[in-house]
């Protein structure tokens, strides 16, 4: 049975509690605990997973989260060390230091993208990555080199001007064939172990994404273009959040 996403329905939920469904270990002999529902965001999108403790109803012992991944049936593994029992009610406590860095990583990524239709540069984007020791956004598109310095900037003006705006983010739930209504680029290959959802960044901006993101996106704060690499038709732009990485 899939795993109820709690992160899903709302911006910041870090906290909680479940029935723990089962406890086994995993090939690296980690304990792997599935819960009926859960906060922990798993690795995807390329947006990395939380880490936290998971305590027993009584709270006097705790389970630490090293690792979420959730698998093709939609469950969530939450693999780490630490008593559990079976059958439990348990409380669910996320790091929220982590998530939030990781959260404003992941939307800036989104924000970049903002910008870069705000430019009209008629670039069609592919995969991203929102870690805090590698982030950036990869476009099938050519860019000249003696264009590159010129763009850089662009880009990092018209993204800190959407980030200093400020903007309230909207969740919908919807059909992955209703998004093209809202969203420029609808990938054909979005993941179905999990609810569809697009997130609304401005009326005329929507992303189908199932990651976590900023509630405001002035909570990106200071974001920094550092490099962009075009090469043999893709354009990689690659981008920092201060105090992040
Ligand atoms: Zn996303």
């Amino acid at each position: 049975m899939a795993t109820e996403l709690m992160y899903l329905n709302d911006f910041d939920v870090l906290t909680g509690t479940a029935r723990v469904l089962s406890v086994s270990a995993d090939d690296d002999g980690r304990t792997d605990l599935v819960l009926d529902r859960t906060c922990f965001y798993p690795r995807g999108g390329g947006q990395d997973w939380d880490m936290g403790r998971i305590l027993s109803s009584t709270g006097d012992t705790a389970f630490v989260v090293e690792e979420v991944r959730l698998d093709p049936e939609g469950v969530v593994h939450h693999l780490g060390a630490g008593p559990i029992t079976e059958g439990g009610e348990v409380s669910l406590e996320v790091d929220a230091a982590r998530r939030t860095a990781n959260t404003r990583l992941h939307s800036a990524g989104h924000v970049v993208d903002l910008a870069v239709e705000r430019l009209g540069l008629p670039w069609v984007p592919g995969k991203g990555a929102h870690y805090p020791h590698m982030s950036f956004v990869e476009y099938n598109a050519t860019l000249a080199p003696a264009d590159v310095d010129t763009v850089v900037g662009q880009i990092q003006r018209a993204a800190q001007d959407v980030i200093d705006a400020g903007s309230s983010n909207e969740i919908r739930f919807m059909p992955v064939s209703e998004m093209g209504e809202f969203c420029r680029n609808v990938p054909d290959n979005i993941p179905t172990n999990k609810p569809a959802r697009i997130v609304l960044y401005t009326p005329d901006f929507g992303v189908p994404c199932g990651g976590t993101h900023v509630k405001d996106v002035s909570d990106i704060g200071t974001l920094t273009i550092t490099k962009i690499r075009s090469k043999k038709g893709l354009t990689k732009v690659s981008y920092a959040v201060e105090g992040v990485n």
